[in-house]
């Protein structure tokens, strides 16, 4: 964030009050899977949706590009379906019980 001159505040130097109803901050926390949904189209259309949600925040807002915010895909959550790591998991821990299964794939 500090590259990108973002900045979520300094509760040394500013008002917590005021770090926490206003600016980056509010803007971060309040960024929902429903907007990572409609704002990116990968995710929008992505059939691990369910279960991925667009990834972890911070891997994405480093991984995939200033212009997308906080709205981009986490690519290595990408790179774990696509690349069939999740059938790879479940098949390596077989005899483990999923308790959430994909059901997709
Ligand atoms: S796998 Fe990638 S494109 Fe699909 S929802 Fe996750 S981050 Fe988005």
């Amino acid at each position: 964030m500090q590259q990108r001159g973002e900045s979520l505040g300094n509760v040394h130097t500013d008002r917590l009050k005021d770090l926490l109803t206003a600016g980056s901050y509010l803007e971060n926390i309040c960024t929902t899977v429903g907007d990572i949904r409609k704002n990116n189209r990968k995710c929008g259309g992505c059939k691990w949706f369910e279960y991925c949600t667009g990834g972890c925040r911070a891997l994405a807002y480093l991984y995939s590009g200033e212009s997308k915010g906080l709205c981009g895909e986490d690519l290595t959550k990408c790179r774990f379906f696509e690349n069939g790591w999740y059938e790879k998991t479940r098949d390596a821990l077989s005899e483990w019980k999923n308790l959430s299964p994909v059901g997709i794939v």
